[in-house]
């Protein structure tokens, strides 16, 4: 593990980097600056050594809103990151409504959602439907041999 060097919070995991290696900068998670991990020592001892760069990324929301009748809202925690820094106003928000509503897949806003809304509910409970459960992840070759564990119950509606 490397510690970024500004907030001395987030750790960046370093342990698949090779010796000699230079992975480029890296952006903290949680303070948002930039870092450079470097892989010396030797093949057998890597030393893993990580500086600043000077460069950071902004924490910004972006709340999207599905085009459902009524509409679910999903405010996410995301980055203003360094090469967007010399942009316009516009020029940015024209980026990130292309990178929202064509390039990248909705799955990925999910895993950095931070608030959910429904019909003004910032907590709505009961927006899910529970509709199947299935062994495996959907990625994964599901192996038929796996029996159903006690206590995981099968749905299908
Ligand atoms: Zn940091």
């Amino acid at each position: 593990m490397a510690i970024c060097p500004h907030c001395k919070k987030h750790e960046f995991g370093v342990s698949h980097l090779s010796f000699g290696e230079r992975p480029g900068s890296w952006h903290c998670d949680v303070c948002g600056y930039y870092s450079l991990v470097t892989v010396s020592g030797s093949k057998a001892n890597p030393i893993y050594s990580i500086e600043l760069t000077g460069e950071r990324a902004y924490p910004i929301t972006v709340t999207l809103e599905t085009r459902t009748v009524p509409p679910v809202i999903f405010k996410l925690n995301a980055w203003k990151y360094a090469h967007s820094k010399n942009d316009s106003p516009e020029k940015f928000v024209e980026n990130q409504r292309y990178y929202y509503e064509e390039s990248t897949c909705p799955t990925n806003c999910l895993m950095i959602t931070e608030q959910l809304i429904f019909e003004g509910d910032k907590d709505p409970h009961g927006l899910f439907q529970l509709k199947k459960i299935e062994i495996g992840h959907i990625d994964q070759n599901k192996d038929e041999t796996l029996e159903i564990g006690a206590g995981i119950a099968q749905i299908e509606s």
